[in-house]
């Protein structure tokens, strides 16, 4: 809980919704209740002028902004493991000569994250998938800024799974 009001004038609801005020502001939030959130994510589209990797940029400043403030819950928390041990994961592969990496272990981490988001065409190009993280964020978004658990979560999950593809396509060049 917190004491904000809601942005829109005339409106006393507790505000615990948060949007950015501008596309070139993706810190600077502003806040409302839920009715004000809807309107304020229907009239504007924001994702639809951003790239995926601002997007990406975006959500990680929007759910680390909820850990911050909300009690974590265990899915969360396993989130945040997981990501913790694919980040050393990662690290880890950096050093390596990439020959060395047993492929099976890349590929059915690979799979795992292109059926998050749903595709199921290995072969899928960076931009495919681009395109298509940016479609589900786009239906998940206008619920997940505020207390949305269950759409937290699953964004949580679609970005870490974006994460995986991109670092693999970055690391092993798939496309
Ligand atoms: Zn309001």
């Amino acid at each position: 809980m917190n004491n904000r009001k809601c942005n829109i004038e005339g409106c006393s609801m507790e505000a615990n919704y948060k949007a950015p005020s501008s596309p070139d502001e993706l810190n600077n939030y502003i806040w409302f209740c839920l009715q004000h959130i809807k309107e304020y994510n229907k009239k504007w589209n924001f994702f639809s002028n951003m790239s995926a990797d601002e997007i990406e940029e975006f959500l990680e400043n929007d759910i680390i902004g909820h850990r911050k403030t909300k009690k974590m819950g265990a899915h969360n928390k396993y989130f945040e493991d997981i990501s913790k041990i694919s980040e050393s994961i990662f690290a880890s592969f950096k050093g390596f000569d990439k020959s060395t990496i047993n492929p099976s272990l890349i590929s059915s981490k690979y799979l795992n994250a292109l059926a998050v988001i749903g595709i199921d065409n290995k072969d899928v190009t960076l931009e495919e998938i681009k395109t298509k993280f940016k479609k589900i964020v786009k239906e998940l978004h206008p619920d997940t800024v505020g207390e949305n658990k269950k759409n937290t979560e699953k964004l949580t999950k679609v970005l870490e799974a974006y994460k995986t593809l991109k670092e693999y396509h970055d690391n092993f060049k798939y496309s």
